[in-house]
């Protein structure tokens, strides 16, 4: 990947309610009904569906390749497009549309440069090696560490020790997640960024997270094999609560990037 400091405009409307959501959508409805049925368009009896475009993290041209075999079938065998973990690209990573959002956005709207230190927290990802060879240096965090009390977890690094986080498909998991927040919130220097990805239920106003969980000596668990939290637009209103001086959801979509499918939605919050 080649560090060519010109990137494509990352294709998102940005939202910090979802009040500006309900209303983009009543605004847009058009817009958005043509690309609910130029991807309905695609609905399809291969087995694979390849398209020609761009790739957004490199701006290269490049053959998206999905696999259709776990799309739902209508009664006449074809099937129904299901774009949330599609559209691999032909560059090195084979990232999927959401991973090549999370790299571009990065680059386009969160600086992610040669000089940046990155904390990826979370399991290693897809998009782990792309993002650290776009950035300066790169540090791993795989889960929380618990904190001096029962209460408490904590980052193991120190006070604005990065200029970027990211965080994909992991969040969710993680039970104590106001805290998490308010520990990325530490670990940024001023200017800093968070973008995470996470299962967002865009109709829904409040998140909903799991009870009783089981404790372990007494202390909550710092992660869960399933979703604990199913997130939802006040997930922005937690993010400033944690400290954060702005908090979006980003809708992208963009047939030419491979960004396809009703509301991918990437969360940024900066200090
Ligand atoms: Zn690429």
């Amino acid at each position: 990947m080649t560090d060519t400091r010109l990137h494509a405009r990352f294709p998102a409307a940005s939202f910090i309610s979802q009040t500006e959501f309900a209303e983009y959508c009543r605004l847009m409805q058009a817009r958005l009904d043509t690309r609910y049925l130029h991807e309905t368009s695609l609905t399809t009896h291969d087995d694979r569906v390849t398209q020609v475009g761009t790739c957004g993290p490199c701006l290269r041209r490049t053959v998206f390749t999905t696999d259709t075999t776990g799309w739902e079938r209508q009664p006449d065998g074809r099937r129904v497009p299901e774009w949330s973990d599609a559209q691999a690209c032909d560059c090195e990573d084979r990232l999927t549309g959401r991973l090549r959002a999370l790299v571009h956005f990065a680059q386009s709207d969160a600086s992610l440069r040669r000089w940046t230190r990155l904390l990826l927290f979370g399991p290693p990802g897809q998009a782990d090696r792309c993002l650290s060879a776009l950035a300066g240096e790169t540090t791993r965090i795989e889960r929380l560490a618990p904190g001096p009390t029962a209460a408490d977890v904590r980052l193991p690094a120190g006070d604005e020790a990065f200029h970027l986080v990211v965080s994909s498909n992991y969040l969710h998991r993680v039970p104590p997640l106001r805290a998490a927040l308010a520990e990325f919130r530490r670990v940024l220097a001023p200017g800093g960024s968070l973008i995470f990805l996470v299962p967002f239920r865009y109709r829904a106003l409040r998140t909903l997270s799991r009870d009783g969980l089981p404790e372990l000596g007494g202390r909550q668990p710092l992660e869960f094999r399933e979703p604990v939290h199913d997130i939802g637009w006040d997930m922005l209103d937690w993010l400033r609560e944690a400290g954060f001086r702005h908090a979006a959801a980003h809708s992208y979509w963009s047939n030419e990037l491979g960004y396809l499918g009703a509301f991918n939605i990437l969360l940024h919050a900066s200090l």
